[in-house]
């Protein structure tokens, strides 16, 4: 058999996997960017917290991790202290230093997109979203809150498709029976209602729209026109770079490769600082832990000794991905995903939790989403499986998810998925699973200065904003424009005293 290339979403301990630490310059360390990302806008902001030592190498200045000096110090003050630099912390970051003069420390056990968020497809559709369900006021300001992100990159001259894969193709939930059929025709009903602008695309117009599609006479689609892609790696890179800008600013520090072990508290509960395995990181004002489907044990672990306990459900999803490269076979002109994919996440979610609440078997769903890169790689998904905490990459779970495609997509089936072992690429990560089927932010009782924002499952990329807006808020004391009760802490993570 031929190598196969595969490129596997490491666990997040760069101790433990050497793919991470050769992702990036594996010292923890901040930098200044030249970068006007933001115009004018944020420039001349009062100086809040500066104990860097940031120095350019004036000799190799192009690629933006070398010639920067690592922070030597051991001790850091900040306002906000962000724990996890997958999407969800790192844009609570970004919310943070554009809408306050807060300064913001973000820390991680390995570097940016080593968690959940590295491995995303990048859809941010609403087609699978219910109108009416506790995330759709979150997932419709997060739609929003993309839009305007998207406006902005190109109001300055860049090009969205090249700074965040961004691309406006579009999202076709596709259906084969008759049953589908009447699904989705109420789907589109109710988005229509909440103002989406969305279709019932029978399936001779089906056809028309994706010519390479196979679905039979009896099916048929809910087509979004409006729904968006991003590319979850290109979109962090650039979130990331608009955070360095504040650097020169004092306001922005990146910990990258240390594990945050211990919160210091003092005697009255309030949360001063979190340790990592290098530093220590005061914090004024927050301390946010986003640390994915890691945010459970990890809470756990750092109120282990303050007199209670916190029972954060969290759990680890983990979801292959398959990426074939330069795909020319036939054309795909939208996202798409099986109807399935959303009975398969809630039945999934009921089958597989015990009376008792625990997660049971590994219970293994493939459901079929496609979509084409910005650079013309086509993305096949996905798998859903409970394994705990391993990111092994299984190859039958691979051959699945390319017989589930080829159901829909005829032309693969002709072609040997051995053919395109040269061009194909393996992702793999750990979605923040909540038994309850929706993230957990808010402040956590009992601890004052400590929130949480986890638990997105296949949705954090889509929700990103909305939850980052959400924290901010809440931290800030601001009015919010989402409802916060749905997903708050409380009832939801179990308190034991
Ligand atoms: C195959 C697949 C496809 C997906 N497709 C989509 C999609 O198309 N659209 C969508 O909206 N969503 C999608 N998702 C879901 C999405 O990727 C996740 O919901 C999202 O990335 C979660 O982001 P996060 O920041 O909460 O977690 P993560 O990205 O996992 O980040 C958590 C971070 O916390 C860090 N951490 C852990 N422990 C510690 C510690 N002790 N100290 C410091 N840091 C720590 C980790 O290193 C990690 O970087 C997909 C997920 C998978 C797996």
């Amino acid at each position: 058999m031929a190598a196969i290339a595969s490129n596997v979403i490491p666990k997040p301990y760069p101790t433990t996997n050497a793919i991470v630490s050769s992702l990036r310059n594996p010292s923890s360390c901040c930098f200044a960017l030249n970068s006007s990302l933001f115009g004018d806008k944020f420039l001349g902001k009062s100086l809040v917290a500066s104990t860097w030592s940031i120095q350019r190498n004036r000799s190799n200045g192009s690629a933006p991790f070398r010639g920067l000096k690592p922070i030597k110090a051991s001790s850091h003050t900040f306002d906000v202290v962000v724990v996890g630099a997958g999407i969800i912390g790192l844009t609570i970051a970004r919310q943070f230093l554009l809408e306050s003069d807060l300064s913001v420390a973000v820390v991680d056990a390995a570097v940016p997109c080593s968690g959940a968020t590295g491995a995303g497809q990048g859809y941010l559709w609403m087609v699978h979203k219910t109108p009416g369900s506790d995330k759709w006021e979150l997932a419709m300001r997060s739609r929003e809150l993309w839009e305007m992100f998207v406006e902005n990159v190109q109001r300055q001259g860049m090009d969205p498709l090249e700074m965040l894969g961004w691309k406006k193709t579009g999202s076709l939930l596709i259906g084969r029976t008759p049953k589908d059929s009447a699904m989705l025709k109420r789907r589109v009903d109710q988005l229509s209602e909440a103002g989406l602008r969305a279709e019932f695309l029978s399936p001779h117009d089906l056809l028309l729209e994706e010519p390479g599609l196979m679905i039979g006479k009896e099916g048929g689609a809910a087509f979004l026109p409006d729904d968006c892609q991003i590319d979850a790696r290109r979109a962090v890179a650039f979130i990331e770079k608009v955070n360095r800008h504040f650097v020169s600013e004092g306001r922005y520090g990146e910990f990258y490769n240390e594990p945050v072990t211990t919160l210091l508290r003092s005697g009255r509960g309030e949360v001063k600082a979190v340790q990592t395995s290098k530093n220590t990181l005061y914090n004024k004002k927050a301390v946010i832990v986003a640390a994915g489907c890691w945010s459970g044990t990890l809470m756990h672990d750092l109120i282990m000794d303050s007199g209670f306990d916190l029972d954060v459900p969290v759990k680890p999803r983990k979801g292959h991905l398959l990426v074939v490269e330069n795909f020319n076979s036939f054309k795909l002109n939208h996202g798409l995903m099986e109807a399935g994919y959303v009975n398969h996440a809630e039945g999934a979610l009921h089958s597989s939790v015990s009376a008792s609440g625990q997660v049971d078997a590994e219970c293994l769903s493939i459901s079929m989403t496609a979509t084409m890169d910005a650079w013309g790689n086509l993305v096949l998904g996905s798998s859903r499986q409970f394994v705990g905490f391993s990111t092994e990459m299984d190859e039958s779970v691979i051959n699945r998810i390319w017989e589930r495609a080829g159901e829909f997509f005829p032309t693969l089936r002709e072609m040997s998925l051995r053919d395109f072992c040269e061009r194909r690429k393996v992702r793999i990560g750990l979605r923040p699973y909540m038994p309850d089927g929706k993230p957990v932010i808010g402040a956590v009782p009992g601890l004052s200065s400590l929130f949480l924002a986890a638990g997105h499952e296949g949705e954090g990329l889509s929700l990103a904003l909305g939850t980052a807006e959400m924290v901010a808020n809440l931290v800030l004391g601001n009015p919010g424009k989402v409802d916060l009760a749905p997903f708050a802490l409380e009832n939801r993570c179990c308190m034991l005293r």
